[in-house]
């Protein structure tokens, strides 16, 4: 009779399994709950890997059988609990972790594979299921990933003697080098199986290439460069734990929408009567709805103004960003407005702003303005770079630009 049954619940054995049971419960769910692979729960792996190793050890065991947790405190020598990814390397092998963590010596999970996918903004804003093709491998149905019929025995490749590696020499120019490569004729395996014991449909390579196709859920406000790991999905081979397809969110740039985190920015455009008077401007949204925005009269937006938009930015997981305008005054053409109406601008507009160094005495030059041809601002400004080597008669026909002075 067991007291406290949890240890055995959190390796989903029964209280009555033997060492072999537990540790292959342990394996399984110790891959399963990997704080790689379940990073919402790490304490899981914990509590999992300390009831393997108490039920692992025949006197704690029986202590626990008998007492539940209590019995383990005081004498029962739980003063160095074992680390959990310890335990988990023992059992795996190599370093702690899944992925890039690995030790050289114990290749157990193969290679993350990562893709970038792109997606317009309008995609990251309604969320959408895009599908991925790639090609991978996968172990070989016909033979299981042996690569041969059954019993077929492997036998050493003669092209690497077994060990997996060939050392090549090459001829660069007048030097010799000598390199460690993969064995071709094992890929690496060191042994091989005979011609005629060969698994047809892999040609002995344990895996063929097979092409699949993800589906890709881009859900509402996902970042650019978010990733999503499809677990598991990587190259398949004999004898290792397949590693992720790790899809990560590129988002491309967007003609009228930048963002910012959650929040949108956009470029507005007003006439000069909407900036003073208020008025309406639309803007078309990433979903396709076309906001109505209302300026109230007299509200006055000035050329740089940021106004936002609340509510109206990216999606959150419970309400969304904020859509910040950025105006610039579309101003009337010279001579717009006709000259018997200037008076009365006069009367409406803010006073003059007094000319406060123009006193008595003060020297005083009077000019105008020219309107400035950029062609020939540029050439000038070209001429006046080469400084003195210049010819100066080419400057004469081209004068100053933008002001011409009257002396007084
Ligand atoms: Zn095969
Ligand atoms: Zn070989």
């Amino acid at each position: 009779m067991v007291r406290d049954t949890k240890f055995y619940e959190l390796l989903e054995v029964d209280p009555g399994a033997d060492e072999a049971t537990l540790k292959k419960a342990y394996r399984k769910q110790a891959l399963r709950f990997h704080p790689d692979k379940n990073p919402e729960d790490p304490n899981k792996f914990k509590d999992i890997s300390h009831a393997y190793e108490i039920l692992s050890d025949p006197q704690k065991r029986e202590a626990y059988d008998r007492f539940g947790e209590e019995g383990l405190q005081g004498g029962g020598g739980l003063h160095n609990p074992m680390n959990p990814e310890d335990l988990f390397a023992q059992f795996f092998g190599g370093g702690g972790g899944f992925g890039g963590r690995q030790r050289p010596q114990g290749p157990r999970k193969g290679k993350d594979m990562s893709h970038s996918l792109k997606v317009t903004l309008e995609d990251l804003y309604k969320g959408k299921v895009s599908k991925l093709a790639l090609q991978k491998q996968v172990l070989c149905s016909k033979c299981d990933g042996k690569g041969g019929k059954d019993g077929a025995a492997p036998k050493k490749c003669t092209g690497c003697q077994g060990r997996g590696i060939k050392i090549v020499t090459r001829q660069i120019g007048p030097m010799i080098q000598q390199m460690q490569q993969q064995c071709p004729d094992c890929r690496g395996e060191g042994e091989i199986i005979k011609d005629k014991d060969r698994c047809k449909g892999c040609s002995g390579k344990k895996v063929v290439t097979e092409r699949k196709i993800l589906e890709v859920f881009i859900d509402k406000g996902m970042f650019h460069g978010q990733k999503i790991t499809f677990t598991g999905e990587g190259d398949q081979a004999p004898d290792i734990i397949p590693g992720d397809i790790i899809i990560q969110v590129e988002q491309k740039e967007h003609a009228r929408f930048e963002r910012k985190g959650d929040d949108l920015y956009h470029k507005v455009e007003i006439d000069l009567l909407t900036s003073l008077a208020g008025g309406k401007f639309t803007i078309e949204h990433l979903d396709g709805r076309i906001l109505l925005v209302n300026i109230l009269p007299g509200e006055v937006i000035k050329p740089g103004d940021v106004k936002s938009i609340n509510g109206e930015g990216m999606p959150r997981p419970f309400d969304k960003g904020n859509l910040y305008v950025t105006f610039s005054i579309k101003f009337p053409e010279p001579n717009w407005v006709p000259a018997s109406l200037l008076p009365t601008l006069e009367q409406v507009l803010p006073p003059r702003k007094p000319l406060d160094n123009v006193t008595g005495n003060t020297e005083v030059e009077e000019c105008i303005l020219s309107t400035v041809d950029p062609i020939e601002q540029q050439r000038n400004a070209r001429g006046g770079n080469r400084g003195q080597a210049h010819d100066e008669d080419d400057d004469e026909d081209g004068g100053q630009p933008g002001v011409q002075c009257a002396q007084q």
